[in-house]
């Protein structure tokens, strides 16, 4: 009888908060959006939550009792087994019951998780690694955010916190990283760092394209410009694309050590590259890689969800 019912997928951001019903096929019959407005007190952003997953049921056309269950990823240090948000940045939200309040509000079972842990379970269930069971995915944005499955659920750890894979130790004394840390995998291969090293690079280089397509100001780099001057041959865009793809594929080969997993996903606003980026991180990888070309080696794949991954791997926490 429970297997019928309907569960809630929602996704927790520093701007936004997005609720769908999900069905047991994956299919989103109904979604709406709020903004989160973080910087009002947890107390006033949950009801909203609460609020938004309503919406969507009213979306779908489905009344309260159609929903039995509701997944919430959020950013931050989660505890998936007390429920609790341990600490978010993003939000300002510490020590936070954000299951038990919002089981009070929407009257169903919660569990919660790390959102980029959701964003990998969705895709595993409903995305690009559909019917794996262990899979190690990357986001590359203005982080390095980190979700690994294993044996088809999230890899929680043995406390609060769950896997940092971002930040890793990549170089000794390496780029000072968001974490105080230095030379974490982070710093090296999030959308910020490219950038950093692109701004570095046409300041070098000012007759180069990587220059040129800034229009003179620098301020205007993003994680795109370098990528598209590679791809016309620019050589400062070319070495910074290629010592990028280096750092990255040095990272991957760590995680594929340690895990082997089925598959590699990257998500982000870096993956929208694709196979300039994939293919040649899958020749570092295949060289680097414990056992070399002659062991098994996981696909690099970009992920396929978008901005759905999250929803729909939260509805997957039940
Ligand atoms: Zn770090």
């Amino acid at each position: 009888m429970e297997t019928t019912l309907l569960r809630f997928g929602i996704d927790i951001g520093g701007t936004g908060i997005k609720a769908g019903v999900v069905d047991h096929e994956n299919h989103i019959l109904g979604q709406a959006y709020v903004p989160t407005g973080a910087q009002r007190a947890w107390q006033q952003v949950i009801p909203d939550i609460a609020k938004t997953a309503q919406e969507a049921l009213q979306s779908a056309g489905l009344c309260r009792d159609a929903v039995g269950s509701a997944g919430v990823g959020c950013p931050g240090t989660i505890d998936a087994k007390t429920g609790t948000v341990v600490y978010s940045n993003n939000l300002n939200w510490k020590d936070v019951p954000l299951a038990q309040a919002l089981r009070r509000l929407l009257d169903v079972p919660v569990r919660i998780s790390n959102d980029a842990n959701c964003a990998a379970l969705g895709e595993v269930c409903a995305g690009a690694a559909k019917g794996l069971q262990n899979v190690f995915m990357l986001t590359l944005g203005t982080g390095v955010g980190s979700g690994i499955i294993l044996n088809g659920k999230i890899f929680e750890g043995g406390g609060p916190g769950g896997a940092e894979f971002g930040h890793t130790l990549l170089v000794e004394n390496g780029e000072r990283c968001t974490c105080g840390r230095r030379g974490c995998l982070e710093s090296y291969a999030s959308a910020t760092a490219l950038i950093r090293q692109a701004r570095r690079a046409a300041e070098a280089q000012p007759d180069s394209l990587l220059c040129t397509l800034c229009e003179g100001d620098l301020s205007r780099m993003n994680g795109r410009i370098p990528f598209q001057a590679a791809r016309q041959g620019d050589p400062a865009a070319l070495q910074v694309v290629q010592t990028y793809t280096a750092h990255l594929a040095a990272g991957i080969t760590n995680a594929v050590n340690i895990f082997r997993p089925q598959a590699v996903l990257l998500s982000g606003g870096i993956s929208k590259e694709g196979t300039y980026l994939t293919d040649p991180l899958t020749e570092r990888v295949k060289q680097e890689v414990f056992g070399g070309a002659a062991s098994f080696l996981p696909e690099i794949r970009t992920a396929q969800l978008g901005n759905n991954a999250g929803l729909l791997g939260a509805a997957n926490l039940f």
